[in-house]
């Protein structure tokens, strides 16, 4: 039952009266507007209370009631019952509750504060008390709603963090014109899979891939064409690699690198072949060189690392061998031996 128009234009809080006695709310709701309260609801029965409380919570963030005044003795079921009642209902279990006893009624008031009261005033109500303990009911209860709020608000933040670090790292270990893995990470990988395979004793294989007479092929087609076959040549790449260990970065300039980790020789040397003519099948037409299109020449290096050695020597070797592989006419691949 609504006591009078709930005061909806401002942010005043609302008080819920429980009480069987029509007079004890009146003389409460005398009180509560003397001392400025107006959002005033009132029900003479448990049950009432509860469908009044659900109904003012189901309005949504930010509404609900703000604190209830609860008598001990009601027609339907005592307060103490009531009280935990609403405690234990998710939506409704933040609202402080202060019971309102009669003075022979004070040994009840364990129970009611193991029920989850919070404080009590007892019948005769005084003014000043009433009017006090609300007060200090209500400023605890903003306290606590601000806090949620912040609360709410940093778990907020805390999540667009993580997500914003996790793009961040994505980013930082990608390379922008191709989207494969840059330099950067590369190097981390490098180092990792080297201990990695030391330790389970296994081969570790490494190629390097160069696209053949790529100044002449900006020199002819111009820079934007140049970053467009970057794009589809580290994409035919990237296709060839079948594992979920292996790695293709961009290691700097038309000049790509692939990290085969449980890969031999043979293995290394298949992949750089299947590359080669991924790269050839994707014809894009490039006049000035010797077969009219694109074509990548390979280095490829394989060992198996010991723990204390340089990773350095796998690159190395490889580079030694893409050395070879475009003296001897480009479009092909070689196998270096790795100095350890
Ligand atoms: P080779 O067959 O011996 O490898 O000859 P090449 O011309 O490919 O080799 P060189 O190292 O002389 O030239 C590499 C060229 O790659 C230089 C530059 O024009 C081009 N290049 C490097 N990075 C980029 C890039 O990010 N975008 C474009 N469009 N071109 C690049
Ligand atoms: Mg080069
Ligand atoms: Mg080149």
């Amino acid at each position: 039952m609504l006591s009078e128009q709930r005061d909806m234009a401002d942010n005043a809080p609302i008080i819920l009266m429980v009480d069987d006695s029509r007079l004890a709310r009146v003389v409460m709701a005398g009180i509560l507007r003397n001392a400025g309260y107006h959002n005033l609801l009132e029900a003479s029965s448990a049950e009432e209370a509860f469908d009044l409380l659900k109904q003012e919570a189901d309005a949504g963030p930010g509404h609900g009631a703000d604190l209830v005044l609860l008598d001990i003795v009601l027609p339907d079921a005592d307060g103490i019952t009531a009280c935990s009642r609403f405690k234990q209902d998710p939506l409704l279990r933040a609202i402080p509750v202060i019971m309102v006893t009669a003075q022979d009624g004070v040994e009840n008031l364990e129970a009611a504060f193991q029920a989850g009261a919070m404080d009590f005033i007892t019948k005769p109500i005084k003014e000043v008390e009433l009017t006090a303990r609300v007060r200090s009911a209500l400023a605890l209860k903003l306290e606590m709603d601000r806090r949620k709020a912040r609360e709410k608000e940093l778990q907020k933040l805390t999540r667009q963090l993580a997500k914003a670090n996790q793009e961040l790292r994505l980013l930082s270990a990608r390379d922008g014109l191709t989207g494969v893995a840059n330099r950067r990470y590369y190097e981390e990988q490098l180092d990792k899979q080297w201990k990695q395979s030391a330790r389970e004793r296994a081969p570790l294989s490494q190629l390097m891939i160069d696209i053949d007479h790529f100044k002449k092929y900006n020199d002819r087609y111009g820079h934007l064409a140049g970053d467009e076959c970057l794009r589809k040549v580290a994409k035919a790449l990237e296709e060839t690699l079948k594992r979920p260990a292996d790695l293709l970065a961009r290691y700097g300039g038309e000049e790509f690198t692939a990290l085969l980790p449980l890969t031999d020789a043979a293995g290394a040397q298949a992949v750089a072949e299947t590359m080669r003519s991924a790269v050839e099948a994707l014809a894009v037409e490039h006049r000035d060189a010797h077969l009219g299109m694109v074509t990548i020449s390979v280095g490829a290096a394989s060992c198996r690392p010991q723990p204390g050695q340089d990773p350095r020597s796998l690159p190395a070797a490889a580079d030694k061998a893409l050395y070879l592989a475009k003296e001897q006419g480009r479009n092909c691949c070689r196998l270096g031996e790795v100095a350890i």
